[in-house]
């Protein structure tokens, strides 16, 4: 296949998800909805290709942001444009306008789909190859109530899903104290991750994370806002307990820095951070070659931003620590991929059909629409 096709159709729905409870995180909390954003690519001959934008506004940026992004300012640059030509698409798209970074990730997601449906690939096959057919799951315990975070560990634990991140900072340390130990008691077959979102101040945070590493968690991920490069150095220099950094680096160009002035142990990438599929896995392998480890991360996202981050991370051998693709099954009312998105004994199978493997229910995305365009 030649992937000369023309790209003839751009479509963007503006969705607002039902959550089944809130999720409060350093920086800010999630309530009511998630709001996202798919985009459809269709070329001549009928091929379809679908991406998501999965925004937040304390952390990537808003969903307005993201529509304005794909309808008026990403749409010329895609329209009458060949499926192949993704390369040069998305060079013009990182050029065309600053940040909204993922409204790029549904650029290149649906692409690589639509060049995947074309040519009887899956997505991992275009971005290099496929390195695991499964990849471990994570998921966050957030709840407010952590009650409800204690049942939820329950379902967990019967899903043979064996990792969590505790995510803290955003109420008191006693309260991040009493889940650890908790945790710690009840549920020891889970190994636990805390994340701290940016949630604690310059002053309170030596002796917090200190207190955290005691429990030995797998990392202690971005406990001080994104800016302060100087104090997660320091907080690393202080404890065994790997730092992780994730709202500290967006893309390649972040992580560089990060490298060099040793603000972290590992990274969490994102493709709705860093701005598509393959600059996430340049950020992955920056931090390789730095002797970093790396995680997959996610945002609040649907099970389609979870199927092109699971393709990434099956391409992107550097990525060892997991993925946290759980709002799919754990966090949305309903999700909006035709089929589940792919989970067994707490992994996520990588799928091997042509593209991402599944595609959204497109009456899903009609009913769930605040705005859609044209
Ligand atoms: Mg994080």
């Amino acid at each position: 296949m030649d992937l000369q096709q023309t790209i003839t159709g751009f479509d963007v729905w503006h969705l607002a998800l039902p959550v089944v409870s809130a999720r409060d995180h350093g920086i800010g909390r999630v309530e009511g909805v998630c709001e996202i954003l798919v985009l459809r690519l269709a070329a001549e001959g009928g091929a379809q290709g679908f991406g998501e934008a999965s925004p937040w506004s304390v952390f990537t940026g808003t969903p307005e942001a993201s529509h304005a992004a794909l309808d008026r300012y990403l749409r010329p640059i895609v329209l009458g444009r060949r499926v192949g030509d993704r390369a040069a698409i998305m060079t013009e798209a990182t050029r065309a306008l600053a940040h909204c970074t993922e409204a790029k990730a549904a650029l290149e997601s649906a692409l690589l789909d639509l060049a995947g449906h074309i040519t009887g690939q899956p997505v991992w096959s275009l971005l290099g190859g496929k390195c695991r057919d499964s990849i471990p799951l994570s998921c966050s315990i957030a709840n407010p109530d952590f009650n409800a975070d204690i049942e939820l560990m329950h379902r967990l634990r019967e899903d043979k899903v064996g990792l969590i991140k505790l995510k803290t900072g955003f109420k008191d340390h006693a309260f991040d104290i009493m889940r650890l130990e908790r945790i710690a008691q009840d549920f020891p077959e889970f190994r636990v991750r805390v994340d701290y979102n940016q949630g604690l101040e310059i002053e309170q945070a030596v002796q917090q994370v200190l207190d955290v590493a005691r429990f030995r968690p797998d990392f202690i991920e971005q406990p001080v806002r994104a800016h302060h490069f100087d104090m997660m150095a320091r907080l690393r220099d202080l404890t065994d307990v790997p730092l992780l950094a994730d709202e500290s680096v967006f893309g390649p160009e972040d992580m560089v820095r990060a490298a060099r002035e040793g603000i972290c142990d590992g990274v969490s990438v994102k493709i709705m951070k860093s701005g598509g599929l393959t600059r996430g896995q340049t950020v992955a392998r920056i931090a390789a070659a730095n002797g970093l480890t790396a995680y997959g991360g996610d945002m609040f996202e649907a099970g389609l931003a979870h199927l092109a981050g699971t393709h990434m991370i099956a391409a992107t051998p550097e990525i060892t620590l997991g993925c946290e693709f759980y709002q799919a099954s754990y966090f949305l009312k309903e999700d909006i991929l035709e089929t589940p998105f792919p989970v067994r004994d707490g992994q996520v199978v990588v799928p091997d059909g042509p593209g991402l493997g599944a595609r959204p229910d497109v009456d899903k995305l009609n009913h769930y629409a605040v705005r859609r365009s044209p």
